[in-house]
């Protein structure tokens, strides 16, 4: 018996059927090789750096984020929390100055009401450099219990963590940078200030820039803006470990070298400090001394671990007593 013949137009259903069956194919085949292209890319990405011998600048390329296409690999989860770590009995507690990327508040503590103002910032490194929180801390409830070692003319302020996010993110390495991945203390809009630097002799363990622009960071702005309000006399920004006192300024500036003498001298860090060869470009002290603060130190702490605190109660003394 002869097969019936299909009509026409149940044979071109078959092809259209097909051909949207090899066109689904297709397109799951190319979408899974861009995927996993992409996630071989982003894994390059987050390798060690290792140092190089050369000294041509080639490090990672300004942005490692395309917003909404990549997933932010320093992405912590954002709060909005307003409590703050102290509550005095006296009502003198934090103020918010501003706010990180991720919306975690950045406090400032004050002491004292004199004219001369002194500021202390700590945490620019996050959880890199965890202990440098923990000493404002201390020094924070130390000030509160003894307001006695503010002079009567004289005002404190400590921010005690300028880099929350990177805080809550991770201790060690992965905690250094802002949700950016920026570098807090390359962000700041000196006359050096670069987005990328030789990193011979520097910091090398994960990708960091210094931001599209100085000044590009909401946590670098924050300080710049509490700065540019007030008349500061000389500030001290906490970092770790061991290199020692670096006074702002290129070149060093002579108020600064004093402040950072006076501070060797009743703390013990080396002064000068280690030189490593790094080249330091948009960090807070160099941008502060350009922009009216009296004398201005990065100093660092002995190690990742120890807040030093009595050295640094030294310290605080010294910095009250400091006229630039
Ligand atoms: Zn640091």
């Amino acid at each position: 018996m002869k097969r019936k013949k299909r009509p026409a137009s149940s044979n071109t259903w078959i092809y259209i059927i097909w051909g949207v069956n090899i066109l689904v194919v297709v397109c799951l085949l190319s979408g899974a090789f861009f995927y996993f292209n992409s996630q071989r890319a982003s894994a390059a990405n987050g390798q060690v750096e290792t140092p190089r011998a050369d000294t041509t600048p080639k490090g990672p390329p300004t942005s490692y984020i395309l917003p909404s296409l990549t997933p932010n690999p320093y992405y912590t989860l954002p709060v909005f929390e307003t409590s703050t770590p102290f509550i005095f009995a006296n009502g003198q507690g934090a103020n918010i100055i501003g706010l990180s990327l991720a919306s975690r508040p950045i406090e400032v503590y004050t002491f004292g009401n004199g004219a001369r103002e002194y500021l202390i910032v700590a945490g620019i490194h996050g959880g890199y450099e965890r202990n440098t929180i923990e000493l404002a801390n201390e020094l924070i409830r130390y000030v509160n219990d003894h307001p006695e070692v503010i002079p009567q003319d004289a005002t404190l302020y400590i921010i005690r963590n300028m880099n929350p996010d990177g805080e809550a993110r991770a201790e060690g390495v992965d905690g250094r940078v802002n949700n950016n991945g920026v570098d807090l203390n390359r962000n700041f809009p000196s006359e050096n200030w670069t987005a990328e630097w030789n990193r011979d002799g520097c910091w090398i363990y994960r990708p960091t820039t210094g931001g599209s622009y100085g000044g590009s960071e909401p946590e670098t702005r924050t300080v710049m803006s509490f700065i540019g309000s007030h008349d500061i006399q000389a500030l001290i920004s906490y970092h770790s470990a061991a290199l020692g006192v670096f006074p702002g300024g290129v070149p060093w500036e002579a108020d600064s070298i004093r402040l950072a003498k006076a501070l060797a001298k009743a703390t013990g860090y080396p002064y000068p400090p280690l030189d490593t060869g790094c080249i330091y470009t948009g960090t807070l002290a160099d941008w502060a001394v350009e922009n009216g603060v009296g004398a201005a130190v990065d100093m660092e702490l002995a190690n990742h671990r120890d807040t030093d605190f009595n050295k640094n109660l030294n310290a605080l003394k010294a910095l009250l007593n400091f006229v630039p």
